[in-house]
């Protein structure tokens, strides 16, 4: 996985590539889905919801550009695999799940995490408490940007989201530049399970 599905595809942060080594994926997916966990595609993990395919886990992380110092929120917990690689980077991971048996699910696999705080909510409010992000990781499709997450980001402050229709988004990365601006840029198409917020 991380030979071809990674590397081969342009993953190129060796920290980035370290948390994939440390992170034991088969973790994360069903019981019985453990042969499959290392192959480049999502799988289901219950509730209509998907575990993300490694390689999108992966640019999304990078796209981040974490030094390690930052503190980052995870919208959409689902399997708590993306919580755990990002534990894996920064000092402070909060993860938001919307559906209870997965936040509860995710809760346990991630309980050797001491930097990871697994909250039950809608994020596509964000979360407040703990804000501004160094970044935010969103894994649900939307078609516009929370206004919340833009809200809460710190100045350069980076949020990686997959912006379109159910059918078809745009993988983008927002940066934060001053108080009331934030830059665009595209990163590759992607199709997400949807966001179900009262963000819209
Ligand atoms: N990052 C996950 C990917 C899970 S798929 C992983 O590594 O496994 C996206 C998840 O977003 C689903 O679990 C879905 O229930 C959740 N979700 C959808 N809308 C949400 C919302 N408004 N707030 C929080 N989670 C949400």
């Amino acid at each position: 996985m991380i030979r071809f599905d990674l590397e081969g595809r342009g993953i190129r942060d060796p920290r980035v590539i370290e948390a994939f080594r440390k992170v034991p994926r088969e973790s994360f997916v069903r019981a019985g889905d453990e042969a499959a966990a290392y192959g480049d595609f999502p799988l289901p993990i219950g509730c209509g919801q998907t575990i993300s395919q490694p390689y999108i886990v992966a640019l999304m992380t990078e796209a981040c550009r974490l030094g390690g110092s930052e503190t980052v929120l995870d919208v959409g917990t689902g399997s708590g695999y993306q919580a755990a690689i990002l534990a894996e980077l920064v000092e402070k991971v909060v993860t938001i799940e919307r559906i209870p048996e997965l936040h509860e699910r995710a809760r346990k696999r991630l309980e050797g995490y001491e930097n990871v705080t697994c909250l039950l909510g809608d994020g596509g409010l964000g979360w407040e408490a703990e804000s501004p992000y160094d970044a935010i990781v969103v894994a649900a499709q939307t078609p516009k940007i929370p206004p919340a997450l833009l809200r809460q980001l710190k100045i350069g402050g980076r949020l990686i989201i997959p912006v379109g229709d159910r059918f078809s988004q745009e993988l983008l990365r927002v940066t934060r530049s001053d108080e009331n601006s934030w830059d665009r840029e595209f990163l590759c198409g992607v199709r997400f399970v949807p966001l179900i917020s009262e963000a819209g």
